[in-house]
């Protein structure tokens, strides 16, 4: 045992589905995957390569539990998004491989502080406080890979009862096998990392009360409370 000199923060991890619980050690996420939500943004889809900003593994919120509403924000979004939990790690992996180093897929919600990202993209700052910040990324029940393909499926988010993203996983513009090859000659990838994998068109703001339900076919659902 360490002698740690102050109690160690609690293991974040999220419930799987049929049992147990998968630790969690970095969340990453993927910056405009979708060409309508990048050019929603104001960007042409057709000339980036991926790239990547952080959530800290204990903003996650789990089991439906309520968002409260953020502070220093007047303009919170919704992003809908394919979830990968790595299950083993690895550094230059092939896309061949990708999926094998996959554990499980989940929903899950990469809520923006869209004003503060906008005001740290226009003054070439980080957007660590626009996406980062505490209880920022609600997630659905961890389902195990199995034979799931992430090349396709339909992923949707209502607000109160009202469908405002639909898309298809066939849509990403970076696939999965392809977000995990990449990512992987940036850093090594680990067991416990989840990626997510970005959001189509329809990002809005919501306000308390509101109600989010997302779904994705074949992998599962996502749902908080806005309070
Ligand atoms: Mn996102």
């Amino acid at each position: 045992m360490a002698d740690y000199v102050i109690a160690p923060p609690a293991i974040a991890a999220v419930p799987v589905r049929g049992g147990g619980s998968f630790p969690v050690r970095r969340i990453f996420c993927v910056g405009r995957n979708y060409a309508e939500h990048a050019r929603e943004m104001g960007h042409d889809p057709d000339r980036e390569a991926p790239f990547y900003f952080m959530k800290p593994a204990d903003s996650m919120i789990l089991d439906g539990g309520d968002m409260p509403y953020p502070p220093m924000t007047k303009d919170l979004h919704h992003e809908m998004e394919l979830v990968v939990a790595v299950g083993a790690g690895g550094i230059d992996i092939a896309e061949s491989d990708a999926l094998k180093h996959v554990w499980g897929y989940c929903a899950g919600l990469d809520m923006t502080r869209r004003d503060l990202q906008g005001e740290a993209k226009k003054a070439g700052r980080p957007w660590d406080m626009g996406k980062g910040f505490d209880q920022s990324a609600p997630m659905g029940e961890l389902m195990p890979a199995g034979s799931f393909d992430p090349s396709k499926g339909k992923i949707e988010l209502r607000v109160n009862g009202q469908v405002r993203q639909s898309s298809d996983l066939a849509k990403l513009i970076w696939s999965v096998p392809e977000v995990i090859a990449n990512l992987s000659r940036l850093v090594r990838l680990e067991a416990g990392d989840l990626i997510m994998t970005g959001t189509p068109e329809g990002v809005a703001a919501v306000v308390r009360g509101d109600v989010l339900e997302g779904m994705i076919e074949g992998v599962g659902t996502v749902r908080t409370r806005i309070v």
